[in-house]
């Protein structure tokens, strides 16, 4: 055993749930009177409690309560937290070198990541990538990337969608509050066209049907000839996990085909093993002009990719993509050895075992309750829609008060959807069943609590 080995199986802490305070407990809530005096008021957590350490699937707070993780740090730690070979590559690293700047001085690690990207993006065609800090850096690039290759402006997204917090990318998101609240003006040239939303379309709408009525929309509002790309995540995440209907992706990307338009899956959160495939594109076997990936890619270091068709990536000239630390080699190594991970433990298989484990827990729960409006999700990207059973309307209220009952649980579960009405689950893909079974207890006992 490494020196790295040794600490790593010291440190590790036992995949139990123990709660030896309340949550916050006295230590917490020392920190969040710091924190008051010190941190941006517009910087926000989901959880009251500040974190100590963490390995699996438990995180262990400052007072000693460890919580069942069912949010991965939003789809960032699937591989885990404090996995022994992700910890010793990135110690090796940073005793190697932490930084040269890959646009200065080049080092293998960048090199082998995009390798491995080639690898795993769907598709057997010849590809490229370049790295990126953030996701939002990576959707960022994906555009500057498809508008220099058509020579085009526009670009379509959807309702629901999410990609992130910069100014082009707020201009992409969706929702209002939080994300662009009084922070504009937002970037232009962006247009929005309705998703396919299974739950609220009209009944019986199929998933090309839905495409049809995107595409004739941007069709006439903006004309096939003027848009560089079309954007969408495969599964919006932060939208509220919302998966498409069968036919919607392939007719889309076809129609993008035809036209000459780049058509970019953003997959930095359903990507990754995250829903049972490397990524979520290949359960309709839709092959994107261009992948975004971040998040789940290298363990919980920061790291983003753009993929793409070698012709569109390289049609951009020399020095015109980068970034001082796009590609960090402590965040490359981490990558790597998550990705190895990865392969060796299948975690897709794992994800789509969390998958037969939590979707007849979660469908016994709706059955039980009526507000439960939906079930839906893929691998372990899975989420509950509560909503007034009569009208659908959404009860956010209720979403909040589950999630928080959970928390004072010592389980961690996260919110999401354009109204705040959906729970979402996102468990390293690593937990053990019984840790599982453990989390959708308590879940199951909050919405008894909860609702009707
Ligand atoms: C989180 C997310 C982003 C933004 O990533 P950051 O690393 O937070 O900038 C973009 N797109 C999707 C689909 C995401 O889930």
């Amino acid at each position: 055993m490494t020196q790295v080995d040794t600490d790593a199986a010291r440190d590790a802490i036992p995949q139990r749930r123990v709660l030896v305070t309340e949550i916050p407990g006295p230590r917490s809530k020392e920190l969040a009177s710091r924190r008051a005096r010190a941190v941006a008021a517009g910087v926000s957590s989901t959880i009251h409690v500040y974190v100590d350490g963490a390995s699996g699937a438990i995180v262990r707070d400052v007072d000693g309560n460890c919580m069942i993780d069912l949010g991965s740090g939003i789809a960032v730690t699937g591989v885990g937290h404090a996995v022994p070979a992700v910890v010793q590559a990135v110690s090796e690293q940073v005793a190697r070198f932490t930084h040269t700047c890959f646009m200065v001085a080049p080092y293998e690690g960048y090199v082998a990541v995009c390798e491995e990207l080639a690898d795993l993006c769907p598709g057997d065609h010849e590809k490229r990538s370049a790295l990126f800090n953030s996701g939002a850096e990576a959707v960022e690039n994906a555009v500057k990337i498809a508008r220099h290759a058509t020579g085009r402006q526009a670009v379509a997204v959807f309702d629901h969608a999410y990609h992130g917090r910069t100014n082009l990318t707020m201009a992409l998101t969706a929702k209002s509050f939080p994300y662009k609240d009084r922070f504009g003006p937002f970037a232009p040239e962006v247009y929005r066209a309705p998703v396919s939303y299974p739950l609220r379309d009209p009944e019986g709408m199929t998933g090309e049907q839905a495409a049809t009525r995107a595409i004739e929309q941007l069709s006439v509002q903006v004309g096939a000839g003027n848009l560089a790309c079309v954007l969408i995540e495969p599964i919006q995440g932060e939208g509220g996990f919302i998966v498409p209907a069968p036919g919607f992706l392939p007719a889309l990307a076809a129609w993008c085909a035809e036209k000459g338009i780049v058509f970019i899956a953003d997959e930095i959160q359903s990507g990754f093993a995250r829903t049972g495939a490397w990524f979520a594109s290949e359960h309709e076997g839709v092959v994107p002009d261009l992948v975004t990936t971040a998040k789940g890619i290298a363990g919980g270091m920061p790291l983003a990719a753009v993929t793409g068709r070698a012709e569109v990536m390289d049609s951009v000239h020399p020095g015109g993509l980068g970034g001082t630390y796009g590609g960090n080699p402590v965040a490359c190594a981490s990558a790597l050895a998550t990705i190895r991970t990865m392969r060796e433990l299948d975690l897709p298989a794992a994800a789509r075992r969390i998958e037969a484990n939590a979707r007849p827990r979660l469908e016994s729960m709706a059955k039980r309750h009526a507000a439960v409006a939906d079930v839906r999700g893929r691998g372990a990207m899975l989420a509950i829609e509560l909503a007034d059973p009569d009208g659908l309307r959404p009860d956010a209220d209720a979403a909040q008060a589950v999630a928080r009952a959970c928390h004072a649980n010592g389980v961690i579960v996260l919110t999401c959807g354009t109204w705040g009405n959906v729970i979402r689950l996102l468990p390293p893909l690593v937990i053990g069943d019984d840790l599982l079974e453990e989390g959708l207890d308590v879940l199951e006992r909050a919405l008894d609590e909860v609702l009707p």
